[in-house]
């Protein structure tokens, strides 16, 4: 089984504007008072350094291999302790430490500019980096023209590419060109291969119409399906059938950590597919998203 979608809870690789964004969610209407405290202890529990916690989580619920994503949300939430450079350090070191069952996808944000390809050139030519994840709500759009030589290099080179979709914080901006951005890219570079974060979970019939249109090319995670109701979660598992190469299990963790434990909700999941979708939606169209072929080029 991959998670396709989970991130290194290290609070140093970790945009202070995030943290605050996500602790202030969870406070609503507590006060500032209230709102210090939980971002305490959030910024505790974001102290999985070499994630340790996350692998015995992976063990616990039959997670061979999790792809940490990096999302650059420095330049527009402030940047972390560490520098986005030492933060690809850091989450190659802990992929290689891991023996194989933790990848990475880089972080990439545009206003960066040149400094943010090289980045991307540089680690998705090393070990252990397997994609791209982007965030647009930091201020660009999927087809700004400043993008257009990143696509260039994962098109070239076969490089999957994650994007957020949906709802973000509201100090950030809203895509205003989604989802024609990213038909656009799909025209300009027919071979890439383009994951939406949450799409299944907060459009799904807009993302199924749009995964039907782009069957080589889109696939969408699940994650953040802890925020669905059970009814929810069995319509849009059940909806899966209607694009049953193009959906991948993502837990987002630890985002949902606290909300209540993974096991019961992966136990309700293989109660509702049948064998051949818990094998599609839990690992083999994770492998095609990440390699292509369906199996590991590693
Ligand atoms: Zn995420």
């Amino acid at each position: 089984m991959i998670d396709i979608h989970v991130h290194l809870a290290d609070a140093r690789c970790i945009s202070p504007g995030f943290i605050a964004g996500v602790a202030g969610s969870m406070v609503e209407g507590g006060g500032s008072a209230a709102g210090g405290n939980v971002e305490r202890a959030v910024r505790l529990y974001l102290s999985d350094r070499k994630a340790r916690r996350l692998l015995s989580q992976m063990d616990a619920h039959g997670i061979a291999r999790s792809i940490l994503l990096i999302a650059d949300f420095g330049p527009a939430l402030g940047e972390p302790a560490l520098s986005i450079e030492e933060i690809h350090e850091h989450h190659a070191a802990v992929a290689e430490a891991s023996g194989g069952r933790l990848a990475f996808f880089a972080g990439f944000d545009p206003s960066r500019g040149a400094a943010a390809l090289s980045t991307v050139k540089r680690w998705t030519a090393s070990p252990g980096c397997e994609g791209v994840k982007l965030y647009p709500p930091c201020g660009f759009e999927l087809d700004d023209e400043r993008m257009l030589p990143l696509w260039k290099h994962c098109s070239d080179n076969g490089i999957p590419v994650l994007t957020h979709s949906g709802a973000s914080l509201p100090t950030l901006r809203k895509e205003q060109r989604y989802p024609q951005s990213v038909e656009e890219i799909i025209r300009r570079f027919p071979d890439i291969r383009i994951a939406l974060a949450h799409g299944m979970v907060w459009d799904l019939d807009g993302t199924i119409k749009l995964l039907q249109r782009h069957p080589g090319n889109l696939y969408s995670d699940i994650s953040s399906f802890q925020l669905l109701s059970p009814h929810d979660l069995e319509i849009m598992l059940e909806s899966c059938a209607k694009v049953p190469n193009q959906v991948i299990f993502g837990s987002d963790a630890p985002l949902y950590d606290l909300s209540g434990n993974l096991g019961p909700k992966l136990e309700k999941m293989r109660s509702i597919l049948a064998p051949e979708g818990q094998a599609k939606l839990f690992e083999l169209n994770a492998q095609t998203f990440l390699y292509g072929t369906g199996t590991s080029t590693d």
